[in-house]
């Protein structure tokens, strides 16, 4: 499966993928993180859980503290194996 190597979206589909500086469809990013070539935010890593957990069904119906720092620490580690996050690591 093609996922945006910044979200963790599927990106199989073509409407979802980013677009290079040179107008080809980027084969990394989805279209809401990479346009024309560049990213198109400047979050970071942590905010990017964040917003992966507001979306999340999981964890928005977790019932105590403790699975909700699961299911982030879960989040955290899959984003930040990421291409974009290895990058920002090194
Ligand atoms: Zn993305």
């Amino acid at each position: 499966m093609e996922i945006c190597q910044s979200c963790g979206m599927d990106i199989s589909k073509e409407e979802h993928k980013g677009s290079n500086a040179d107008g080809t469809l980027s084969v990394d990013y989805c279209a809401y993180c990479y346009k024309d070539g560049t990213f198109a935010n400047e979050l970071t890593l942590e905010q990017y859980v964040e917003m992966g957990l507001e979306y999340s069904p999981e964890y928005q119906g977790a019932d105590t503290e403790t699975e909700k720092k699961k299911i982030k620490e879960q989040t955290r580690a899959y984003l930040s194996q990421l291409k974009r996050w290895q990058e920002a690591a090194e």
